[in-house]
């Protein structure tokens, strides 16, 4: 199987490389890297007949391919893909970017929750395979045995976002935004009396000053948040907020006409790579909490409840614990107020795996295996 690799050395493509090596994933296909900026040069070594990169808009290198796997952004999708299918390409597609999710042509891909949407599409002879917001697959794969259950009635999902959302670019940013702010107070704080109002007023006075770097962030990050991710609707929502209820109903194939309502406020916060959501969850009857842990821990292989105490909840729920892991974690579960039907919980997981990079080599998987 020719499989060209796009966006391969980007933040999502660098996580897809490293987990297709370390599955030897590399032994299965005959890998073809592709780039923008750097064709002819050396591509990555894998074994592969071809060793030199080649050009990521010759649609006829392209046509070569039984599969394109692209983590190169929405941009090169909606250049490229277009004129790919026009050419007649029958091959496999499959993306990282959000361009093609929600088309009929689409299949947004998550197997551990929707293998059964995925083998009807394949079936079904669809091509185009995508994989889903970083958010709402990684809020699908905890709740992932809910879903099963058909036990959902609505999910209200207030989100702490990580900064390798916003690309590797911010990543760098938010640690430079540390480094500035520790660098403003470090005098203060290596002295015995060190006062933190004073040093609280310098900080302040830092993020509000001309020369703190926001160029990628857009705001101060470190020691702050951002509580707009995404484009503005122009109806109060962001397009991530939109996103959590359009592709939670099309990855899971529920009927359009009926969906299920899944929406809050998309928050960015100082992790690095590890998004966290605080959810409300409402069931459609009162179910005992025992039986909902007992559900949630039987969703899929990766997804790991915590229990909701003091001395679990801070070491293993954390964007600190979970990062660099294939687990999701979930916990904080309890009846809330409101009724025996309404649950809390709060899951955290890496986005850069689960997220993004996981579902589409595992894509390249089930394609492998077929
Ligand atoms: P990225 O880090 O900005 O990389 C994209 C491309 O930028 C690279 O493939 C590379 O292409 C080019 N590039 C230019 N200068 C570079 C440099 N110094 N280092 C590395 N690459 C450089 O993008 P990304 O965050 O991986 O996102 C890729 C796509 O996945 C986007 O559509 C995004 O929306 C989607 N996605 C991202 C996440 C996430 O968490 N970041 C999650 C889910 C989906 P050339 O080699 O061709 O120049």
């Amino acid at each position: 199987m020719k499989v060209g690799i796009v966006g391969w050395r980007g933040m999502v493509g660098s996580v897809l490389l490293q987990r297709m090596q370390q599955e030897g994933d590399f032994a299965l296909i005959d890998p073809v890297f592709f780039s923008t900026s750097q064709a002819g040069q050396t591509a990555p070594a894998m074994g592969q007949t071809t060793t030199t990169l080649l050009d990521a808009t010759d649609l006829t290198a392209l046509a070569a391919m039984d599969v394109v796997i692209t983590c190169q952004g929405g941009g090169y999708t909606n250049d490229i893909h277009p004129a790919l299918r026009d050419s007649g390409w029958d091959g496999y597609w499959i993306d990282a970017a959000s361009s093609l999710r929600m088309q009929d042509a689409s299949t947004i891909i998550l197997d551990p929750v929707n293998r059964d949407v995925i083998d009807r599409a394949l079936s079904g002879g669809k091509r185009d395979f995508i994989g889903g917001n970083c958010t709402v697959s990684l809020m699908m794969m905890a709740m992932a045995g809910l879903f099963r259950e058909g036990l959902i009635d609505w999910i209200s999902a207030m989100t702490y976002q990580a900064a390798s959302g916003a690309g590797a670019r911010a990543m760098l940013e938010l640690v430079e935004q540390m480094g500035h702010l520790h660098g403003i107070v470090a005098d203060s704080l290596a002295s015995a009396d060190a006062s933190a109002i004073e040093v609280d007023a310098a900080l302040t006075s830092a993020m509000h000053s001309a020369g703190f770097p926001v160029q990628e962030c857009g705001a101060p990050l470190a020691g702050s948040l951002i509580p707009w991710i995404d484009a503005d609707l122009g109806q109060g929502q962001s397009r991530e907020e939109w996103k959590a209820q359009a592709e939670c109903n099309k990855m899971i194939g529920r009927d359009p006409s009926q969906p299920l309502v899944v929406d809050g406020i998309c928050v960015r916060v100082g992790a690095m790579r590890c998004h966290s959501q605080a959810l409300t969850v409402k069931l459609v009857r009162d179910v005992p909490l025992a039986e909902i842990e007992s559900i949630l821990a039987s969703g899929n292989e990766w997804v790991k409840v915590v229990g909701n105490s003091r001395d679990e909840s801070i070491p293993f729920l954390s964007p600190a614990a979970v990062s660099g892991t294939p687990s999701v974690a979930i916990g904080r579960l309890r009846k809330m107020g409101m009724g025996p039907e309404y649950v809390s919980a709060f899951t955290v997981g890496d986005q850069l795996l689960w997220g993004a990079a996981e579902p589409l080599r595992r894509m390249l998987r089930i394609l492998i295996e077929r």
